[in-house]
């Protein structure tokens, strides 16, 4: 009984964490695609400003991935380049300036305040974000006729 009830507890922890990881691939493409710049496959850089192409672009988070409240929030993640995300350890000052040019101080100010909530998904809840998003990378791919490999290539 003891070892049935253990491996179903580790079968439904490996659920999530799959799930989480499902959905970051998902969620990283579709904040790529919204943050092209109309009618191109370049983007602005969050944290630098430099325009560049889609295919150098990360999905970037302004806080950092380890606080669930704000890992799928679609003001924390913004396409970055992958010098500022991984090489400039993610060029905060940068990002923070960005944002607010992008939302607003409020909006910066109201993320930075969930940054100490927690926030616990079930895998109900993330599946339902995997289609939300498939549904809207689909929809962002045909607005702007492109397949999605031009964030690859
Ligand atoms: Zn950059």
């Amino acid at each position: 009984m003891s070892s049935i009830g253990r491996s179903r507890t580790t079968g439904k922890r490996s659920d999530r964490q799959r799930l989480v990881q499902r959905l970051d691939r998902i969620f990283s493409k579709y904040i790529r695609l919204r943050d092209m710049i109309p009618e191109t496959t370049l983007f602005r850089c969050i944290s630098c400003g430099q325009v560049k192409p889609i295919s150098q672009a990360d999905c970037g988070h302004y806080i950092n991935r380890s606080h669930m409240m704000t890992r799928f929030s679609e003001v924390n993640c913004n396409a970055q380049c992958k010098q500022c995300n991984r090489f400039d350890e993610g060029n905060m000052s940068g990002y923070r300036y960005g944002l607010i040019k992008k939302y607003g101080e409020r909006q910066v100010q109201y993320l930075e305040s969930l940054k100490t909530e927690y926030r616990k998904y079930e895998p109900f809840e993330l599946e339902a974000l995997c289609d939300h998003y498939n549904k809207k990378i689909a929809e962002e791919l045909k607005k702007r006729g492109l397949k999605i490999s031009c964030l690859t290539k």
